[in-house]
């Protein structure tokens, strides 16, 4: 690294949380950084969590820390083992190693020890109102809450029925809950006797049938934190609410000693999608999409199998930074940050979208011969490729106008332009269909134009892309745009209506008419690939999974013209 890269590196201003953290080492309030990540197994990742991800490993790489990956599994109707595999293969996938694999079910005993301490000390009871009365009785902020007439029940009768509850006693319609004795006055909702357990008799993907009661979120959560020696918490804002009682738990159960640190941050939010599990699950058992890793999905398994670098994803959240505030972010950024990546390591080919054939009417019939073309411009180490170049070829419908604007440097009658890495071609004549469609242009090529050895002197202005006639593939190719018509559906949809009203209804358009190089039938799964000129593409990875071989539009190059075009 040079003297003025570390001097950069240096002033990069710290983000509120490194802040904190460079504040509790150096006042030794913490010793080491120890974060963790903690997805719920009911679905796969999206690319919020990647956010988390990348802070979370992110601030343990930085200060030599150490990252859990904590499975909150504490809700097991929803939760399986699909999914974990999913998450674990998504963060390795992003280029993060964990320090350890836990689950909240492995500390159920150790949980379940900490609820028989709380009632035995008086700080939890038994309840058995009805849900309706749990939170008639809880109230609203603003006036106090009414206390159960449970809560003032002996600690050994509450750890009866606890123990009973355990025991698999109780229906759930017998409405037993253990529930933390706080304070029913407090203006913070949560601090109104929440609930720690509820009995479900329901199997667990992990436990089984080992627990017919489970812990709630908050009380679990916090205390897995602590049981794992946590130094930072990071979750999002949503969770500022619950930080008192978090902390509450945490020291119940402690006490007085150094405790996670909860901190939130800012969720992300992306434009034209939605990122909640429980929308993006509905999209998928609809069939409103082509499963998790649809290449229209904002999941970490989507944007993989749309041709994001895993790279590219770690730059924007870099990018997208941490902050205090809730935004939306525009799918640009990503756009941008994946371009950036692509157009360093992607290869080059050449594929005409929407063909129209030219016969270069001086080029000898039978005669082929190969060109050298650059694979990565800049890049000498990925070499260079052979393409044919015969006497029938074909380019891009955009790239020919029989009436040509000023300023149009592509092909035209009785105009010149050059095919990349070929000859300078002359069109002298359009031949139509009846319908007035172009069927072919007849044009001419300059012997001495060749790419590399021009000695023909002629000026042009324009070079297009081209793939030869007969030995150019057919594959389908599937290009995506933004999988909603609007910016935030959930918004838009409101509580009445459905986000999914607002789905584009042109999110995936199939080219089944394109001709491509022919040395893209050997593409494989993973590699980047610009078609020059129209996109980065990658080889769609469900496809080559049955032996077929389809391209995914990763994301469009920025077209000039379209560009000038605009500008009016
Ligand atoms: P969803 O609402 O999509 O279901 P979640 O918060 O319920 O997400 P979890 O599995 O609980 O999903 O999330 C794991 C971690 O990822 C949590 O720490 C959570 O705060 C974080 N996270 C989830 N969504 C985002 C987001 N959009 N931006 C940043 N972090 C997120
Ligand atoms: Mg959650």
């Amino acid at each position: 690294m040079s003297k003025e890269e570390t001097s950069i590196e240096e002033f990069k201003p710290l983000n509120f949380i490194e802040e904190m953290i460079e504040e509790d080492l150096e006042k030794g309030v913490k010793s080491e950084v120890v974060t963790r990540f903690p997805p719920e197994p009911n679905g796969y990742l999206h690319i919020g969590h990647a956010k988390s991800i990348c802070l979370n490993f992110g601030l343990s790489e930085k200060y030599n820390g150490r990252t859990n990956i904590r499975f909150d599994d504490t809700n097991p109707t929803k939760e399986d083992i699909e999914y974990v595999e999913a998450i674990k293969a998504d963060v390795s996938w992003l280029g993060f190693e964990w320090a350890n694999e836990f689950y909240a079910s492995d500390y159920f005993e150790t949980l379940y020890g900490f609820a028989v301490k709380l009632i035995k000390e008086g700080k939890a009871y038994v309840d058995q109102q009805s849900p309706e009365q749990i939170s008639e009785h809880r109230g609203v902020p603003t006036s106090p809450g009414i206390e159960s007439e449970y809560r003032n029940r002996s600690e050994e009768e509450s750890l009866s029925l606890f123990e009973r509850m355990r025991a698999g006693e109780f229906k759930e319609s017998d409405n037993y809950t253990l529930r933390a004795k706080i304070d029913m006055t407090s203006p913070n909702m949560h601090m109104r006797d929440p609930i720690m357990y509820r009995v479900r008799h329901v199997e667990h993907f992990r436990t089984k049938k080992e627990w017919c009661i489970y812990p709630m979120y908050d009380f679990a959560h916090g205390l897995s934190d602590a049981i794992e020696n946590i130094s930072h918490s990071l979750c999002t804002l949503e969770f500022e609410v619950h930080r008192p009682l978090y902390d509450w738990f945490n020291t119940a159960v402690y006490g007085d000693v150094v405790l996670p640190q909860q901190t939130e941050f800012a969720r992300l939010n992306l434009a034209y999608t939605v990122m909640s599990k429980r929308k993006l699950l509905q999209l998928v058992e609809e069939n409103l999409v082509d499963g998790w890793n649809d290449p229209r999905m904002p999941t970490i398994s989507g944007l993989r199998r749309r041709g994001y670098t895993a790279a590219s994803i770690r730059e924007f959240c870099d990018r997208i930074g941490v902050a205090k505030r809730n935004g939306i972010i525009d799918i640009q950024l990503l756009e941008f940050s994946v371009r950036e990546d692509l157009n360093k390591i992607a290869a080059r080919r050449m594929v005409v979208m929407d063909p129209i054939k030219v016969v270069i009417t001086n080029y000898p019939e039978g005669k082929e011969e190969q060109l050298l073309a650059v694979n990565i411009p800049g890049d000498e180490s990925a070499g260079k490729r052979e393409i044919p170049f015969s006497r029938e070829l074909y380019i891009d419908r955009d790239d020919f106008m029989e009436e040509p604007p000023k300023k149009y440097f592509r092909l035209a009658p009785e105009k010149v332009v050059r095919l990349k890495y070929a000859y300078i071609i002359q069109c002298d004549e359009v031949i139509k269909n009846d319908d007035g469609s172009i069927q072919e242009l007849r044009c001419t090529y300059f012997p001495d134009s060749k790419s590399g050895q021009d000695t023909s002197g002629i000026k042009v202005k324009g070079t297009i892309h081209w793939v030869e006639a007969n030995k150019a593939i057919n594959k389908e190719i599937r290009l995506y745009d933004r999988l909603f018509s609007v910016e935030d559906p959930s918004l838009e949809a409101g509580k009445e209506g459905d986000f999914k009203s607002f789905i584009n209804q042109d999110s995936l358009e199939i080219n089944n008419s394109a001709k491509l190089e022919p040395s893209l039938g050997n593409a494989e799964v993973g590699t980047h690939i610009q078609f020059e000129r129209k996109g980065y593409f990658c080889v769609d990875s469900k496809a080559a999974a049955e032996g077929e071989l389809i391209f995914n539009r990763t994301v469009a190059l920025r077209d000039s013209w379209a560009k000038m075009q605009n500008k009016g």
